[in-house]
């Protein structure tokens, strides 16, 4: 059985992350969507909530797992019996991190390699961090997120305009 991880923060997932699900579950027999810890992110929901968040959106992908992990990719990947990663690629900006990464990932464990898909062109642009900052206006986020997670989002955006919640 053919296993992929497909790591990133998911802060919230967005609806270029659901596309990349989409299309990787097509690929491989089990994907299993990683939220991965990044210290150097001060983020908008924790990890269990965005794991949460991935679920609803995946529920009708019957070969989608979602999982945390604050491990190293390379010994989680090992740990999870998969030789793959999935990662997507958006217009220029992504590639010298993404390709810097999959060669320490593979120098670490020499059985893993990384797969990367092009975005979509709609999503091209499209990344947590634009989508947090485009809640800050009266926007139509329709076709930036999942609609099952948009309440959600709008909901945390509120409290933390409020300051009651220091997520
Ligand atoms: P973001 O950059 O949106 O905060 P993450 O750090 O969670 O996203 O990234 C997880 C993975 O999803 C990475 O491989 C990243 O390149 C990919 N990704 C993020 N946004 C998009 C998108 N709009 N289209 C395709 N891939 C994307």
């Amino acid at each position: 059985m053919k296993i992929a991880i497909y790591p990133g923060s998911f802060d919230p997932v967005t609806s270029g992350h659901l596309n990349i699900i989409r299309r990787a579950a097509n690929i491989f027999d089990k994907l299993i969507v990683c939220v991965m810890v990044n210290t150097g992110k001060n983020p908008m929901f924790t990890q269990e909530e965005r794991v949460e968040l991935i679920r609803r959106v995946t529920s009708d992908i019957p070969n989608v797992e979602v999982d945390y992990s604050a491990e190293l990719l390379a010994e989680y990947a090992k740990r999870k019996g998969s030789c793959v990663i999935v990662k997507g690629l958006r217009a220029g900006s992504d590639f010298e991190n993404e390709f810097q990464m999959a060669l320490i990932n593979h120098k670490i464990n020499p059985h893993l390699d990384t797969m990367f898909l092009t975005a979509e062109h709609q999503y091209m642009y499209l990344s947590s961090s634009t989508v947090k900052e485009l809640g800050n206006y009266n926007v139509n986020l329709s076709e930036f997120l999942p609609e099952q997670i948009i309440p959600d989002f709008q909901r945390r955006i509120k409290e933390r305009r409020q300051g009651g919640n220091s997520k």
